[in-house]
């Protein structure tokens, strides 16, 4: 498989457990479609606490380098500073250089807020 991006060859590596395609010339990654989840678990497995992860899709000018269709961009889970790829066929994910570091960080992120929203509740409970 090619870059999406710069059209380099994809090179078969390891990261977090998960076998991904990453781009050695501009370090962006490609996720097969059940990868992006799995990179999640790695820090926080509730999926239904997740919240929706496709937000505002419109069409990129990244094509899939696997069916070489143009591919939607997104906003990862409301982010709006985090803008991700994926094939509409269902293929998988793009994300460019750093982007899956952010992904693991807003997990962490939400996994902490829920956390001290659930000892506020817990407070709140107890002092009814
Ligand atoms: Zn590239
Ligand atoms: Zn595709």
């Amino acid at each position: 498989m090619n870059c999406p991006r710069c059209k380099g060859e994809l090179t078969i590596e390891r990261y977090k457990g998960i076998e991904i395609d990453r781009c050695p010339n501009c370090q962006g990654m490609w996720l097969d479609y059940p990868e992006l989840d799995q990179l999640e678990d790695n820090i926080f497995e509730a999926d239904e606490l997740k919240g929706t992860l496709v937000y505002s899709p419109r069409t990129s000018e990244l094509l899939c380098p696997r069916c070489h269709r143009p591919m939607t961009a997104f906003d990862y889970r409301a982010y709006y500073d985090l803008e991700l790829d994926f094939c509409p066929e269902g293929h998988g994910f793009w994300l460019d250089a750093g982007e899956e570091k952010r992904v693991l960080e807003l997990m962490q992120q939400t996994r902490k807020d829920l956390k001290r929203k659930a000892a506020a509740e817990a407070e709140w409970a107890g002092f009814l």
